[in-house]
């Protein structure tokens, strides 16, 4: 499928959108070649880098892509991640995963997904993007959504799109509290880049003991930088703040002080980062919503159905803008239909999405020791041979169980 060409089906249409990861962006692009006026808000003072690798599986996230016009350019920019291997505390391989398995069909970093998307978007007419400024309240009358905002005047938008993340500001003005949607699956995962001391070479490391996992990788062959990540099992949820980087290298040197293998290394590295701009932390948590709008305000990405690690979360926020800015065009901009209509053709996908990402946590830092031996034996029960390509077959399958309308 090549890349269609602009339209005016949405040109009398100006919608706000909340966030510019990955949802916002896609979003932004799938309305913007049908003419719709879309103004991106954005907290961040520019657009985010980092994050893990993500990946596409599959038919339905390959059409999706082609039909955005950026099909070649992931390509081009794809990690071509290795294997990765599970490692014992003094290093020695347990088992080798792979990249089939863990990489999908193509793979690339979370940060230049979302540059691709912005580059896209970001110098047409009818898209704007603000950044360092947020949502502050919503006030929907007949005709549209009275929005103001922490910096900027106010405005009135048709529709207002929340795009951002499991935390999302538009979930919380326009559906109501983060407690009321977000199910908390009792692990935290953390992300920030190290020095490359193993000399990786699109490869990763893995270790687990009970309860935690430290993971070195490097996606790209860059000699000089990896990537660490931390999962680690929690009972509670802890009372984080994002912006405050102190607190949460106190919360994740303590947490993984006196681990084996390399998570000194991994440690330091964390003690030396300088703003919170370049950590990721979060809990493993679920989103669940009665459901996707409400009025005119409408929920895509991970605001809406998302999940922490595991459930394909970048695909899906693809899908659904693929499919939000589809119905919209077909219901000539009328947001009831094309809302109803978004719901009815998307959640169910959604879920099975969120399904696979529910264990995410227990399987990459088991609670127990014989738990860790159990996963690692199925590693390698399910890396064999033959065993591979059914393995592929199982993770596509949440990825591909949707038909997608072929769209005005
Ligand atoms: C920097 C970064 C690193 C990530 N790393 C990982 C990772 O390592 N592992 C993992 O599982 N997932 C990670 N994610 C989440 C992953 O991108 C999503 O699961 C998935 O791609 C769906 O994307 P999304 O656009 O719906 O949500 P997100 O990627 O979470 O994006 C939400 C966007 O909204 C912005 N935002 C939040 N609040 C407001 C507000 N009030 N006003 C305006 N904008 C706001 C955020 O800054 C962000 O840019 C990361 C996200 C980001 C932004």
């Amino acid at each position: 499928m090549t890349p269609r060409p602009q339209s005016q089906a949405l040109a009398h249409l100006h919608v706000l959108i909340s966030g510019a990861s990955i949802a916002g962006p896609a979003l932004a692009l799938q309305l913007a070649r049908r003419g719709a006026h879309v103004t991106v808000v954005e907290k961040a003072p520019a657009l985010r880098p980092g994050g893990f690798a993500v990946d596409f599986r599959g038919h339905v996230h390959r059409t999706v892509l082609q039909d955005m016009g950026i099909w070649d350019e992931v390509h081009a920019r794809q990690t071509h991640m290795g294997v990765q291997t599970v490692v014992d505390a003094d290093g020695t391989p347990r088992v080798d995963l792979p990249a089939a398995m863990m990489s999908g069909d193509v793979e690339i970093a979370r940060g230049s997904l979302a540059a691709i998307m912005y580059e896209r978007t970001k110098d047409l007419d009818n898209v704007r993007y603000v950044f360092a400024d947020s949502v502050a309240t919503l006030h929907e009358t007949p005709t549209g959504v009275d929005v103001t905002f922490e910096k900027n005047a106010p405005r009135t938008f048709d529709l207002v799109v929340g795009a951002d993340g499991l935390h999302s500001r538009t979930r919380a003005l326009a559906f109501g509290d983060e407690s009321r949607y977000l199910t908390y699956l009792g692990y935290y995962v953390a992300g920030f880049d190290v020095p490359n001391h193993l000399g990786l070479d699109r490869t990763a490391r893995l270790h687990s003991d009970p309860g935690r996992m430290v993971g070195i990788g490097n996606a790209d062959g860059d000699p000089a930088r990896a990537g660490a990540s931390l999962v680690f099992s929690c009972a509670e949820r802890l009372d984080v703040d994002r912006r405050d980087l102190a607190q949460q290298q106190k919360i994740l040197t303590e947490r993984f002080r006196g681990m084996g293998w390399e998570t000194g290394h991994v440690l330091e590295a964390l003690a030396r980062l300088t703003s919170p701009d370049e950590l990721y932390f979060d809990a493993i948590a679920q989103i669940h919503v009665d459901r996707l709008s409400v009025g005119r305000v409408v929920l895509v990405g991970d605001a809406g159905y998302g999940a922490t690690m595991g459930g394909m979360g970048t695909g899906a926020a693809i899908v659904a803008a693929y499919v939000l800015a589809g119905e919209l065009a077909a219901a000539g901009g009328d947001h009831r239909t094309a809302f109803a209509a978004y719901e009815a053709e998307f959640r169910d996908f959604a879920k099975g999405c969120q399904k696979i990402a529910g264990n995410a946590g227990p399987f990459l830092a088991p609670p127990t020791a014989r738990g860790i031996r159990q996963r690692d034996l199925m590693y390698r029960v399910l890396a064999a041979r033959p065993l591979a390509g059914f393995f592929q077959r199982l993770t596509q399958r949440a990825a591909t169980d949707i038909v997608l309308r072929d769209y005005p």
